[in-house]
């Protein structure tokens, strides 16, 4: 396979659109508006790219660990601009690459496997499962870790000898476009394809008849639409979507102790995070401890442009998503709950909001049954565990959910009655590249990470013959 420069994306003069700089509000740069149409000719590129690149493993591999060691070097152009139009912290977005070049290292390494399986029936024959890539795949992400989850997408598809065609989200596309070509470079053409766009750019793709499977991260709402245009051209999908994750505390929890992490598990890349801590379960004992204990550190964190050194927690990304935290907060305000810190967006140009602990939340209030994805944190009392394991169930999310407490085998027991993908105990939301990644109830459909996301990335294929001749 022949490595080439990427080619630039198809444009037409003057179609681009305005990329925002969530620390000032302030456009700061502009992306290509790529519109549907365009999609039918990088979709068949894609699928010509299909041919070689499906055929030959050992190339596929060399080509990954290439591309690993291209993002890695690129670092230092990746992280500032990540961080100028999502908002994070500079340090996170370091982190965030080292975590794609990783990545594309681990899905490198792995190779499906084929599986002699006897039939059990008796009959002198055998069944072998191969194992096939699709063709060209899409891959859908959303503003809060664009090349994290960029990566989580094209790593897999790519390793299994699919191509892709991957469309950020419009808040975010100017990371992943450099992401797409420092890649590439590494890379035959046509491979990897970032495209970038406003809506129905993702609608198109989603429902583009040459793209054999779909992996989509977002919103609930988003991911239905996704599905009703997979299943018109009946493709593949993959939806990976919101959280409401609770934390339960148990009566033995050390607050002190688990604070720091409980906060950060609550407010790590400005609270918009799937499996971020959104709501926490504290015995009634123990509330005012937990609530003081957090309220101090939300009071105490360093909130400014994530480009500024010493920030901890940068702006929320994009106006309607301040909005929307700035709703949740003000009703629940309304409702009868109290800030214990926070409880209002800052008086500063930019989408920053304070963070926000809210106490004697009504357990009805949008704040505690929705998703607010953004830096506020209801802390609810409960009278016993029962209640708890109900209240924390109570969604129709099943993301992620975790328990803190002393008693490791108590925690257990607590977490295995958690309705969720992944439950933690006295962490939240650490995961593994190697572990099964998936929600359950209205959280997403399918698999991804470890092996399984190879292998949902790949079709079995059956070879069945007689024993002799
Ligand atoms: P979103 O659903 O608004 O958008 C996600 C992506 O879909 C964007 O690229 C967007 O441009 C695109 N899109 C919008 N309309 C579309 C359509 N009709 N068809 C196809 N694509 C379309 O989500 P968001 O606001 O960007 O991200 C926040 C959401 O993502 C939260 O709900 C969060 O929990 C979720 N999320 C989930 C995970 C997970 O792994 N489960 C990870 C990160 C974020």
């Amino acid at each position: 396979m022949a490595t080439r420069r990427p080619r630039r994306a198809p444009r037409t003069p003057g179609e681009h659109f305005a990329v925002l700089d969530p620390a000032t509000g302030e456009d700061f740069a502009q992306a290509p508006d790529q519109q549907p149409e365009e999609l039918d000719a990088v979709v068949a590129r894609a699928r010509e790219a299909w041919r070689s690149w499906r055929a030959d493993p050992v190339a596929r591999t060399t080509a990954l660990l290439a591309a690993a060691d291209a993002v890695t070097a690129a670092g230092a152009d990746l992280a500032p601009l990540l961080t100028r139009e999502q908002g994070k912290p500079l340090a996170e977005a370091e982190a965030e690459i080292a975590r794609t070049a990783a990545r594309l290292r681990y899905f490198a390494a792995l190779a499906p496997e084929p599986q002699p399986r006897p039939l059990d029936d008796g009959r002198p024959v055998r069944s072998e499962v191969r194992w096939r890539s699709l063709g060209p795949v899409a891959a859908i992400v959303p503003w809060n870790f664009p090349l994290q989850l960029a990566s989580a997408k094209f790593a897999p598809a790519l390793a299994a000898g699919n191509t892709m065609v991957l469309k950020p989200s419009p808040h975010t596309p100017l990371a992943t476009r450099l992401l797409g070509s420092v890649v590439a470079t590494a890379l035959p053409e046509d491979v990897l394809t970032v495209v970038t766009g406003q809506e129905p750019l993702g609608a198109r793709l989603a429902s583009h008849p040459g793209i054999r499977q779909v992996t989509f991260t977002g919103s609930v709402p988003t991911g239905r639409a996704v599905a009703v245009g997979t299943a018109a051209s009946l493709t593949r999908a993959t939806l990976e979507l919101g959280g409401n994750d609770a934390a339960v505390l148990l009566e033995d929890v050390d607050v002190e102790r688990i604070a720091d992490r409980l906060f950060w598990a609550a407010f790590r890349n400005c609270g918009q995070v799937c499996m971020a801590v959104k709501r926490v379960y504290v015995p009634a004992r123990l509330h005012c401890d937990v609530v003081e204990a957090l309220a101090e550190r939300a009071k105490a964190v360093v909130v400014g442009a994530g480009l500024d050194p010493g920030t901890q927690l940068g702006p929320v990304n994009n106006a309607p998503q301040l909005a929307r935290v700035e709703h949740y907060t003000a009703r629940a305000l309304a409702d009868g709950a109290r800030a214990a810190a926070g409880g209002h967006r800052l008086d500063r140009p930019g989408y920053f909001h304070a963070p926000t602990i809210l106490t004697d939340v009504p357990p009805d209030s949008p704040v505690v049954t929705q998703e607010q994805f953004g830096p506020v944190l209801p802390v609810l009392p409960y009278g016993n565990l029962d209640e708890a394991v109900a209240a924390a169930n109570d969604t129709g999310f099943g993301l992620g959910g975790s328990v803190w407490g002393t008693d490791l085998d108590l925690a257990g027991a607590v977490a295995e009655r958690l309705e969720c993908g992944t439950a933690w105990i006295n962490h939240h939301a650490e995961l593994s590249l190697a572990q099964p990644f998936a929600g359950t109830k209205d959280s997403g459909v399918g698999v991804a990470g470890g092996p399984w996301g190879l292998y949902g990335n790949l079709r079995p294929f059956v070879v069945h013959r007689p024993e002799g001749p």
